[in-house]
């Protein structure tokens, strides 16, 4: 059984399908390869940042966010709404999973940036970029510095 904490406004967010946000901290363990809850301290990961948008099955909606935390993704509604465009913005502007598509990414930071969240994807940027240093993925550092030169110009 899935425990929807969120349903997004169509309206608010021109969305022509429904989406739901799902709090699922098991699956989301799982899809970045975390043994358990220890290992985010232990790498310094936000929480946030651990965040899976994909199709759904259930009839009733179109698409989900899955977040690890719901209380911790809304504590800075700056945070929270910079994530939600940017996730939106795959709708148009899909990555499969496991690929990296540097194009894709930029153009979704455009869709926070241009909804007004400028600050709160500065924010997202900048926790990245420490999770990827502490994990030492090069191919994130790389992209996430070269988001980060997109949107301070
Ligand atoms: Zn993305």
């Amino acid at each position: 059984m899935i425990c929807i904490c969120e349903e997004l406004d169509c309206s608010k967010y021109g969305l022509s399908g429904k989406v739901a946000i799902l709090e699922n901290k098991q699956s989301i363990l799982t899809s970045f390869s975390l043994k358990n809850e220890r290992w985010l301290q232990l790498l310094g990961i936000d929480p946030r940042l651990l965040t899976v948008f994909y199709q759904s099955l259930d009839p009733r909606y179109d698409w989900f966010i899955v977040v690890y935390d719901y209380p911790e993704f809304c504590k800075d509604p700056d945070i929270k709404e910079a994530i939600l465009w940017h996730e939106l913005g795959h709708i148009q502007y899909p990555v499969q999973a496991g690929m990296n598509d540097l194009e894709s990414e930029i153009k979704c930071d455009e869709l926070a940036v241009k909804q007004g969240f400028k600050a709160g994807l500065e924010k997202v940027l900048d926790l990245t970029l420490e999770m990827a240093r502490h994990l030492n993925h090069e191919i994130l550092q790389q992209m996430t510095t070269a988001r980060k030169l997109k949107i301070t110009g």
